[in-house]
């Protein structure tokens, strides 16, 4: 069976670098101008991209297609009805959130009943990863919108057809004057780095987060950085080792392994491993019955690139191959591989490796497994642990940290597109999605409304000259 990709989505044209600063400047004037601080504004922006989204939802699924062979019912999961659901929840619950939160103070502060007004922060920008090309870069979004920003969107160039139907999304659906698109590599995203934004929201690799946290301390602009690592996965001696080996196989090879929190590599109990292994076999076997290659329903690598990049980690390695190993460079098709590695320094250890290809190791001891997923890296994006016994799972997760974890399966901590998703180190920082994106993208603007001169007898106890009897009271 053919796994031509369909083509027609052309790449976008790249945004002229010197339109850059001017194109920033529209959106900081929209801003000054006040006109995205009523919440009215912000719900009717909101409800033009859900139906952006319903409208180009075959666009949506066609263009995840053409770049990396994604199954439509993938792209409708991830992207295509996710984002869908995310406006409707935000939409559900704005009003509430835009409300002046009180706070609990003491005495001398009582009077003033200070709260919390949430205020948009003004100009934001949002970067993607070419992995998830529509709800890495919406997702934020959407909590920026709700929050009052104006946005300037740089969708990754690597996803040639999602960026252009992410840019014909934004420029049919929402206000030109608050909201844009910057299409284009390196030199477009440098410029842009330039400008001054009240927020950046960058998702893409940990190099390329230095590059831009650099950028933004010039203008100290605060950051979300959604970054990627080495996310271990422990099939530990009390584990399910049938069902584990089913999760992990669709972990691994969810958008073909081209997830941040996909796992990087496993540590399996010895007692484990041979269950583990022929159980990932015949569930890889269900899951594609035809054959790896054959299936419509695994995704491609996204280019070239990508492709020899993660060849060449497998070129190398010097591990057992137990399931696939088979590339073909043509389709950018490499087959989900199971590789049992003997320590760290193998190639597929050193790196992310963000496709389908997974190395395990052997190790027994809870503590040796503890003290190589913190010496590999101390800060993943995720942890996954497969485990029966409540001890053992308090015992790893209490002695690693990582951006979240899920117990006994792999992603689904940060399926709901209404829970907080953000890294920890090495892996990012600040979090979004719902409420959590919601506040990030607002100013908590601490606000005191003091009472009238009759209090004034009260705050006596300010003011100076101080008295030896005032500083008494302390
Ligand atoms: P990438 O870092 O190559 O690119 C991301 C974005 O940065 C793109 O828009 C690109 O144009 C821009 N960019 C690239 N080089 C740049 C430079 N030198 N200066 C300024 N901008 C530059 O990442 P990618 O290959 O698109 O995505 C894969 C990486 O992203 C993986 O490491 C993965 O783990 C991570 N990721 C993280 C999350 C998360 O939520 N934490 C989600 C998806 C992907």
């Amino acid at each position: 069976m053919s796994n031509a990709k369909p083509d027609g989505i052309a790449a976008p044209t790249a945004t002229p670098v010197d339109d850059i600063p001017a194109i920033v400047g529209r959106m900081r004037t929209t801003f000054r101008s006040h006109a995205t601080r009523p919440v009215e504004w912000r719900r009717q922006q909101l409800r033009k991209l859900w139906w952006g989204f319903h409208d180009h939802e075959k666009n949506i699924t066609a263009a995840l297609a053409q770049d990396i062979h994604k199954a439509e019912l993938e792209a409708l999961q991830s992207d295509g009805v996710w984002l869908k659901n995310a406006i409707i929840d935000v939409l559900a619950d704005l009003d509430k959130w835009t409300q002046e939160e009180k706070l609990s103070v003491d005495l001398m502060s009582m009077a003033a009943s200070p709260v919390i007004r949430k205020e948009p922060l003004g100009v934001v920008l949002i970067i993607g990863a070419y992995n998830y090309p529509f709800q890495l870069t919406f997702g934020p979004m959407i909590g920026a919108i709700a929050a009052g920003n104006c946005v300037v969107v740089k969708p990754s160039e690597v996803s040639t057809a999602s960026a252009t139907v992410v840019t014909n999304i934004i420029t049919e659906r929402l206000d030109p004057d608050a909201f844009a698109v910057i299409n284009g590599s390196i030199p477009e995203t440098t410029k842009l780095l330039e400008q001054k934004f009240d927020k950046i929201c960058y998702t893409g690799s940990t190099a390329v987060g230095r590059v831009v946290a650099a950028a933004a301390a010039k203008h100290l602009t605060p950051t979300i950085l959604e970054l990627g690592g080495l996310n271990p996965c422990i099939i530990s001696k009390s584990a399910d080792a049938k069902l584990a080996a089913r999760r992990v196989s669709w972990g691994k090879t969810l958008n073909g392994g081209q997830v941040c929190i996909s796992p990087n590599y496993a540590i399996v109990h010895s007692s484990k491993e041979a269950e583990f292994v022929d159980s990932m076999a015949n569930t890889l076997h269900k899951f594609y019955p035809n054959g790896m290659q054959a299936s419509p329903d695994l995704a491609r690598i996204v280019n070239d690139r990508h492709f020899h990049r993660i060849k060449n980690m497998l070129d190398q390695t010097s591990g057992e191959i137990k399931i696939g190993g088979r590339t073909d460079e043509n389709d950018k098709y490499i087959d989900v591989t199971l590789v049992k590695v003997k320590d760290e320094n193998d190639s597929l250890m050193k790196d992310e490796i963000f496709g389908p290809v997974l190395p395990y190791l052997v190790i027994d001891n809870l503590d040796d497994q503890v003290e190589f997923v913190n010496r590999i890296s101390d800060s993943p994006l995720a942890l996954y642990l497969f485990t029966n016994d409540k001890k053992e799972e308090e015992y790893i997760l209490s002695r690693t940290r990582s951006g979240g974890v899920s117990v006994n399966d792999c992603i689904w901590h940060a399926a709901s597109h209404k829970v907080p998703f953000g890294g920890i180190g090495d892996s990012g920082m600040g979090n979004y999605r719902d409420k959590f994106g919601f506040d990030q993208f607002s100013h908590h603007r601490t606000t005191a409304r003091q009472a009238g001169g009759w209090f004034e007898a009260i705050l006596d106890a300010r003011y100076p000259p101080y008295l030896p009897s005032k500083l008494s009271q302390y």
